[in-house]
């Protein structure tokens, strides 16, 4: 299942792993999101790590949920430049950088024109 793309507004930080928050949903139970700026559904992140060597800037780290899975964590999100590169490569719409500038719908529809 995809990132649900509102979780800034609609879910609630629970808590901080490596400087960023971590986010729950009464609505999404056992699921959680790493990051703000640059946030990952570790429940529907495979660890493919295909998002690690588009980004630019080395946001990513790889990590492990509790069940030990492999998945990636945003450990350096205030480095991102906003390029999308990650959100392009992903494979099941795991991540969701924030929009900034323009329109919020026409970057939606170039990004995921493909779905
Ligand atoms: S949007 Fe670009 S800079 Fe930001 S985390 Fe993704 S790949 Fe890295
Ligand atoms: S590309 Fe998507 S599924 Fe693959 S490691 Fe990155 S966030 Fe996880």
């Amino acid at each position: 299942m995809p990132i649900d793309r509102s979780f800034r507004s609609t879910w609630r930080p629970v808590g901080t792993h490596a400087g960023h928050s971590v986010w729950s949903s009464r609505d999404h139970v056992g699921e959680v999101i790493h990051g703000t700026r640059v946030g990952v559904h570790w429940t529907s992140c495979t660890g493919c790590m295909r998002c690690i060597p588009v980004c630019p800037v080395s946001v990513f780290k790889v990590d492990r949920t509790d069940d030990g899975l492999p998945v990636v964590d945003p450990e350096r999100e205030e480095e991102c430049i906003l390029c999308y590169a990650c959100e392009m490569v992903c494979p099941v719409e795991a991540l969701h950088v924030e929009r900034s500038g323009g329109s919020p719908e026409t970057l939606e529809a170039l990004l995921h024109s493909n779905d």
